[in-house]
């Protein structure tokens, strides 16, 4: 499918447009393309390449069925850069939702919306952009990529799933965790293998503690489900609620200690500070985000890893907060006695359910259960062969922690010297570089910026030619 601005494209002078590949067509893909339409002055061709053939807000928000909600307030998803009202003023537009809001809830900047009603203002953003720029083409490619690799004269070939190749003059790699299933297909399986069997299972269990886990569970419930819940994790720690009332950033202004130890003693302080003077530790963790990116970045590799092993998970729990209401939900989900949280560690799937080694126990035991859901933590797939291509290259290399790839804050790659090679990872493949990049305000900011940088890059091409 090939969409057009409102007539047609391409240079009057009749010089090759810029052609630009994005790699995934989720929110970090299609927030991508809003940026470049956005942002890049010259005309440009652009092919949007993925195998699920969706084009909406994103994956991951557009399947979401329609009672589902978003994890972050209204006033922090805006799209449009400079203009942090973007988003509530298109609700506020949008008669429908309005109607179905409480008109009590001045400027709907403090409200939680369903994934889907997010999801349609990203894409009609995408698609007002498109009609600005009658110099632009898009094309939608429904086939997943296989292999990148880069020529001397700096041009990018990618490998198509088909066996054909494409050649490009800038390349963003949008691929969030990888081709894996989604999981939304899990739960959707679930409840499909539910109605199928008549007998329902009666035991679950979802593997994970974060808000993937908390959505699934209370989809297993919404769903009809009403046999046991195990929620299985490690460490224990599920979302913490946000606060019903705003709860804007605070957070104190000295310096931070720089070890890892005095830095938790500093942020303990600050969020009972904020506690005592009325505000609340929610602000006080909203402040350290915005914070967080400079903290981690001055962290040696060993504290690094020794935050992602004892720290991580409270850390988590506490930035990726619930609704209040969707925590009372949760509470009362646990309180019910049919859904419980157990802490250990699966060692091996089992063809009728787990083999796992409880905490404070040292050998692994059978948990049978009728289903499992895995909801752990995903991390970037780093097998995925454009990115094996990236590496063996040189043309990228992982971050310290091997999580990921190493970008700098626009999301360029960044070879083991450190120099950007003019390819781009938007969006959850940088998070060991970058903290909470796979979190909707900071992926709006990486995608602008990196557009940014693409459109410097490009005049001076255009006037040499
Ligand atoms: C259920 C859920 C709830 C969330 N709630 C919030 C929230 O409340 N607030 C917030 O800030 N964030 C939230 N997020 C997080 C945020 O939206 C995600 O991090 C974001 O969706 C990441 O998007 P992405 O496009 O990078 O990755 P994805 O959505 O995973 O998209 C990647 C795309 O790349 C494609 N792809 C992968 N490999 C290839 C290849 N080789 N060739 C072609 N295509 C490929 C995949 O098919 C996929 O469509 C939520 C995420 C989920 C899943």
């Amino acid at each position: 499918m090939t969409v057009h601005g409102l007539s047609s494209p391409f240079s009057p002078h009749g010089d090759q447009p810029l052609q630009i590949a994005i790699v995934g067509r989720g929110f970090s893909g299609l927030m991508m393309a809003i940026a470049l339409l956005k942002s890049v002055s010259q005309p440009f061709r652009l092919r949007m390449f993925d195998p699920r053939p969706i084009v909406s807000g994103g994956q991951a928000l557009a399947t979401a069925r329609a009672t589902e909600i978003l994890n972050s307030r209204a006033r922090d998803l805006s799209v449009s850069t400079g203009e942090p009202k973007d988003f509530t003023r298109w609700l506020q537009a949008n008669a429908p939702f309005r109607e179905a809001v409480s008109a009590a809830i001045p400027g709907f900047g403090q409200i939680f919306v369903p994934k889907a009603t997010f999801s349609d203002y990203v894409y009609q953003r995408f698609s007002e952009a498109l009609a600005q720029r009658t110099d632009v083409s898009v094309q939608m490619s429904n086939e997943g990529i296989t292999g990148i690799r880069r020529h001397d004269n700096g041009l990018f070939t990618l490998g198509l799933a088909d066996g054909s190749e494409a050649t490009y003059d800038t390349v963003v790699l949008a691929t969030g965790y990888g081709l894996k299933a989604p999981l939304e297909t899990a739960a959707q399986g679930l409840e499909a293998a539910l109605q199928e069997r008549g007998d329902a299972p009666r035991h679950v269990v979802v593997m994970g503690n974060g808000l993937r886990a908390v959505d699934q569970v209370l989809q297993l419930r919404d769903g009809g489900f009403t046999g046991r819940i195990t929620i299985l994790s490690r460490r224990g720690f599920l979302p913490q609620p946000h606060t019903r009332m705003p709860a804007d950033a605070v957070f104190p202004s000295q310096p931070m200690p720089s070890q890892l130890r005095n830095i938790v003693r500093f942020v303990r302080k600050a969020c009972a500070e904020a506690e005592e003077n009325g505000w609340s530790w929610q602000a006080a963790m909203n402040g350290l985000r915005k914070r967080a990116r400079t903290l981690w970045a001055s962290l040696p590799p060993s504290e690094k890893r020794q935050f992602n092993r004892h720290l991580r998970a409270i850390y988590d729990s506490h930035r990726n907060r619930l609704p209040a209401d969707v925590h009372a939900r949760l509470e009362r989900e646990l309180a019910g006695g049919m859904t419980e949280m157990r802490r250990g560690t699966t060692l091996k799937r089992l063809p009728d359910g787990l083999f796992v080694r409880w905490a404070g126990q040292t050998a692994g035991e059978h948990f049978a259960v009728d289903e499992v859901i895995d909801c752990r933590c995903l991390s970037p797939d780093l097998k995925d062969p454009v990115v094996t291509d990236l590496l063996s290259a040189g043309l990228a290399t992982t971050d310290e922690l091997d999580l990921g790839l190493a970008v700098n804050p626009a999301g360029e790659l960044l070879t083991q010297r450190g120099r950007p090679v003019a390819l781009f990872a938007i969006g959850p493949l940088g998070l060991g570089s970058l903290p909470d990049i796979d979190l909707v305000p900071e992926i709006v900011t990486q995608t602008y910026a990196a557009a940014a940088l693409i459109d410097a890059r490009a005049r001076p091409q255009l006037q040499a030619g």
